[in-house]
């Protein structure tokens, strides 16, 4: 099971967990905020290689 403290990355299109107490999985993320854009996330994990 999941580490409790883990979410979602903040950003809409990113489907990484978040480290416990971050708001986004990386800084390219977090960068990107959360625009509604639909853009694809570009941070590398291999769950947004997609
Ligand atoms: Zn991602
Ligand atoms: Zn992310």
């Amino acid at each position: 099971m999941a580490n409790p403290e883990q979410k979602k990355c903040a950003h809409p299109s990113c489907e990484c967990l978040a480290p416990a107490g971050e708001k986004y999985c990386s800084q390219l993320c977090e960068d990107a905020g959360d625009d509604e854009v639909e853009i694809a996330c570009d941070c590398g994990h291999t769950a947004c290689a997609a």
